[in-house]
């Protein structure tokens, strides 16, 4: 099968077309680096995210993934890379049941660089405007997401 035909293929099972050849179909995406790429960016852009936005579209994939059986992507074997937005960090989840992570320099997939953790300056921040231990304390809702960085800061 052709990137073309593994391409139109794939637009025409969003309408409920399942292709012909269901396994020559499913080998082109294992196979072709470009098409899972294609693939990846079109799931992405289904959740309602702009794969653009993100380091490369393998980390956009698993960043925007979500569950219905697990709300804490941690707690969710299929997704690989959990993603932490309120300080920016990419990381493997350490599946013991706990909040552990280690974070991640590069994608497993692609090699890009993941961006530089912003938790230094969340904590610089947030002690800026008088709160010193965050964890214990309520904060502004801002920087409980990515807003604080993406924004900006609001008034609590
Ligand atoms: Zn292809
Ligand atoms: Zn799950
Ligand atoms: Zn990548």
């Amino acid at each position: 099968m052709r990137c073309e035909a593994f391409r139109a293929q794939s637009l025409k099972f969003d309408d409920g077309v399942v292709p012909l050849d269901m396994s020559d179909w499913a080998h082109h995406v294992n196979n072709c680096r470009q098409c899972s790429d294609w693939a990846d960016a079109r799931e992405v852009t289904k959740r309602g995210f702009d794969p653009n936005a993100f380091p490369c579209v393998h980390l956009a994939k698993f960043a925007t993934m979500t569950c219905e059986q697990h709300t804490d992507p941690l707690e969710c074997p299929d997704i690989l890379i959990y993603y932490n937005a309120r300080h920016d960090e990419y990381a493997l989840p350490v599946r013991d049941g706990g909040p552990a992570y280690v974070p991640i320099r590069y994608c497993p997939w692609c090699g890009v660089p993941t961006p530089a953790s912003k938790r230094g300056r969340w904590f610089d921040e947030l002690a800026a405007i008088g709160v010193d231990d965050p964890y214990d304390k309520e904060i502004p809702a801002c920087f409980k997401t990515d807003e604080w960085w993406k924004i900006g800061v609001t008034k609590p």
